[in-house]
């Protein structure tokens, strides 16, 4: 059995928003065990070790087992080509992560028996296992779409235990990339909330608006810029209220609650403009109005893997049903 650094180390600690609920992708339980990712061969002997653990993953999708835990494997039962990445460990054992190449395909909104969308049940997921679970996709979707140098285009390979990819060519070295995308409330006087369907989004289904952050923008100036766009309202003061990878591709989500700007809009609140493109239709709910198209199945709400699950709730102060 491979020798492993004592538990105490650096486990994650969870991450929560800053009034106190944990963030189901921001979970984690076992140490990433960093300094160990340049060790000459590394993933080779953890794959030689039959204590090790490994993490099935494609297409932001992982192997389950009855759909609220992980298919752990052990490494022998991994067969095929594919990237290894080496996630931490426990302190009793290491956990590798492995996406076979070519990788599957999943059809959006259908079941593939064995696997499960990693939006659909991280939630569901115990805190080491959603740890594991969005480390693995994260870097598996990151090396999926990013095979190629940046510089010059040559190949690239793997390295530090699937951390960082060099070029064949001019040996240069590239890390993952995490995109900060900002997502938010947006609050009138009368403390409503703002709900908006998306063109990308299913009829019924409502949520806060997101966007990227742009290049040389600050968070948020995004907000502000966010809102107007989509809906041509103006924010003014903006809280931050967590934030949590959501590696599909590879986005870090910052969630704020934004308070619309009492000066732009006397009265305190004013009419959504949908720009007719992203963004179909919006509106301001009242708590008492939410929660009864919710109960009724009139209105679908964000899957509660995401953050924007989370912002709802923490303007409405509780859980939603559905
Ligand atoms: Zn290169």
């Amino acid at each position: 059995m491979t020798t492993l650094p004592p538990a105490a180390g650096a486990p994650d600690t969870p991450a929560v928003t800053s009034d106190g609920v944990a963030l189901p992708l921001g979970r984690s339980a076992i140490d990433r065990d960093a300094d160990r990712r340049r060790e000459e061969g590394l993933i080779e002997r953890l794959r030689a070790d039959s204590s090790t653990a490994v993490v099935v993953v494609a297409s932001g999708h992982v192997r389950v087992g009855d759909g609220t835990s992980l298919d752990l494997r052990a490494p022998d039962a991994v067969a095929g080509p594919g990237s290894w990445f080496y996630l931490g460990h426990d302190g009793e054992r290491a956990y590798l992560a492995h996406a076979p190449e070519p990788a599957p395909r999943f059809e959006r909104g259908s079941t593939t028996p064995g696997w499960a969308s990693l939006r659909d049940v991280g939630h569901l997921l115990s805190d080491a296992e959603a740890g594991l679970a969005t480390a693995a996709v994260a870097l598996a979707s990151w090396r999926r779409g990013h095979r190629h140098c940046p510089r010059c285009g040559a190949s690239t390979v793997l390295v530090e235990a699937g951390w960082a990819a060099r070029c064949e060519r001019d040996g240069s070295t590239h890390y993952p990339r995490t995109d900060p995308a900002v997502i938010m409330s947006v609050r009138d006087g009368a403390d409503r909330l703002l709900l908006a369907r998306s063109a990308a989004w299913p009829q019924r289904r409502r949520s806060v608006l997101a966007g990227f952050v742009e290049a040389g923008e600050g968070l948020e100036q995004a907000v502000r810029r966010e809102v107007a766009e989509e809906v041509g309202l103006a924010v003014g003061h903006v809280d931050y209220l967590g934030a949590q990878p959501w590696p599909f591709p590879g986005s870090l989500m910052v969630a704020f609650h934004g308070y619309l700007d009492g000066e732009a809009h006397p009265g305190g609140s004013a009419h959504p403009r949908p720009d007719g493109v992203e963004i179909l239709d919006a509106d301001f709910y009242t708590r008492e109005a939410l929660a009864r198209i919710v109960g009724s199945g009139e209105v679908v709400l964000p899957s509660r893997t995401s953050i924007a699950r989370v912002i709802i709730e923490s303007w409405y102060g509780g859980a939603l049903p559905g």
